[in-house]
């Protein structure tokens, strides 16, 4: 492997664009991530592959690898786990079917949530749709974003710590299917899935799921990222061990919508090679 590797580190294989909820379209994404010294990236916006092709002739521009890929949201017993997907194929029918099916309700739930919100503030849906890009994959960051432009709060960080919080109960969940669906989707489609931030903001599966999905084709866990905590590390490193998983370690990198910064956590050559090596959906763009 080393000594046929086509592509060059630093690596950061989670960054978001404008496709999502990220602030720059993904040529910014990725020139931003030159300049931070990262050769290897990958576009893993949420729900969606728009991004690909305008990240696919940036990486060709500036001598970039990219790994295409996409943070696909699921849903188990109420928690949120977000499901890192590597090199898949993009026409896969399955993932396609389950892809539209959370986006379709990314929308409703959103306008849905403005309504809630407008019962006590001033924000109308057509603010939201003012902070989206395109057919951009619809969170709460962009209902964040408009409620800044509205002067109700600040910063995104502050949205979410009071109006956007699930206490505040103007919240709605979002449909996304099963992990082990999302991990058996994957795998069919030929890609590698990596689960995001395990140990962060969200409660973290249950570790016989995490070994079920194990058993469906789980690639790899996310343990580099500033959400996971100390002790979720520990717990993700002695896993890793056991089942002999790839190790990543990203920035989740939103532009300005977040303080995560290109590379502040990297994936080893040795973790990327094992990525490129199980996939079977698409090839990297490499550097020509
Ligand atoms: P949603 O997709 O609607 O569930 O919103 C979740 C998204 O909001 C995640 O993808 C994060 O990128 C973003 N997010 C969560 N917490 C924060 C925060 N405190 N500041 C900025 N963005 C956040
Ligand atoms: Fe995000
Ligand atoms: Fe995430
Ligand atoms: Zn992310």
């Amino acid at each position: 492997m080393a000594n046929t590797q086509r592509w060059n580190g630093p690596s950061d294989l989670h960054l978001h664009s404008s496709r999502s909820d990220g602030t720059q379209p993904p040529a910014e994404v990725l020139s931003s991530a030159y300049e931070y010294g990262l050769r290897t990236v990958a576009l893993t916006d949420h729900d969606t592959t728009a991004g690909w092709e305008e990240a696919t002739s940036a990486a060709r521009d500036l001598g970039m690898t990219l790994l295409p890929g996409m943070e696909f949201s699921t849903r188990y017993q109420g928690g949120s786990t977000h499901m890192l997907a590597y090199l898949f194929d993009p026409d896969h029918d399955g993932i396609l079917a389950e892809r539209e099916k959370i986006r379709a309700d990314r929308l409703s739930r959103a306008e849905r949530i403005v309504r809630n919100i407008r019962t006590d503030y001033t924000l109308d849906w057509d603010d939201v749709l003012a902070q989206r890009t395109e057919d951009a994959s619809v969170g709460r960051p962009h209902i964040a974003d408009a409620m800044i432009a509205r002067g109700i709060v600040k910063s995104r960080e502050e949205a979410f710590a009071g109006i956007l919080h699930p206490r505040m109960g103007y919240i709605i969940p979002l449909y996304a299917p099963d992990p082990r669906d999302a991990v058996r989707l994957i795998a069919d489609a030929g890609g590698v899935s990596v689960i995001a931030h395990p140990a962060g903001r969200n409660r973290m599966l249950p570790m016989p799921i995490i070994e079920e999905l194990i058993g469906l084709g789980l690639g790899g866990v996310e343990i580099g990222h500033r959400e996971n905590t100390p002790e979720g590390k520990r717990v993700l490193h002695a896993l890793a061990e056991r089942h002999d998983l790839i190790v990543t370690g990203s920035s989740d990198y939103h532009g300005s919508g977040k303080p995560n910064l290109p590379g502040e956590n990297t994936t080893s050559d040795a973790n990327v090679a094992r990525i490129i090596d199980r996939a079977t959906g698409i090839d990297p763009v490499y550097p020509t």
